[in-house]
């Protein structure tokens, strides 16, 4: 698979604002109800680069206004921060990123979220976060989020069928062979 920088495309659910989170930082939250299933938030393209090219300074950005998501070992995909990066981890969340294709993000409702309610996901199950103590007071609170926590036969029950692209075909190829 190769990856080249495109046009960035960007649709957000008008029911979603950024506020001041009560988990950490900013937070995405609704203005009304979002019934599951529903489409929340769809980014993809972005500028690709490797870390030779942003060692060698031919990336010239602000970072701290960018989003940058791994598209392969040493490629790299950054779009300019919007409501894709201000999606806090809940160990119970509502939103998960149904995206098939590395270069895209697009979090649907996992489950019916209420006006007002903080949209999150569990970061656990896309393999990279570490949180050294999880502050979302949910009651299925795992405490310390790690980027192996997509193991946990748990989880993988859970988020059956919407496992992170990357990830799924691991995790559930065992199974297809039983
Ligand atoms: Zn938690």
């Amino acid at each position: 698979m190769t990856f080249q920088s495109e046009p960035v495309t960007m649709w957000f659910d008008r029911r979603l604002v950024l506020r001041q989170s009560p988990i950490q930082g900013i937070g995405t939250f609704t203005v009304e109800a979002i019934p599951a299933g529903q489409l929340l938030v769809l980014v993809s393209g972005g500028l690709v680069f490797t870390s030779d090219d942003w060692q060698a300074g031919r990336v010239r950005v602000e970072a701290e206004m960018y989003n940058q998501e791994t598209l392969a070992e040493n490629l790299f995909v950054i779009t300019p921060k919007v409501f894709n990066y201000y999606i806090n981890h809940r160990c119970n969340p509502n939103a998960v990123d149904m995206s098939r294709s590395p270069n895209t993000t697009q979090y649907i409702a996992w489950r019916d979220i209420e006006a007002g309610e903080e949209v999150t996901t569990d970061y656990g199950i896309y393999g990279g976060a570490n949180i050294e103590q999880c502050g979302c007071q949910s009651s299925l609170c795992r405490g310390r989020i790690t980027p192996n926590d997509w193991q946990l036969p748990e989880l993988q029950q859970r988020y059956r069928g919407y496992f992170p692209w990357r990830l799924e075909q691991q995790v559930y190829q065992p199974l297809a062979d039983e």
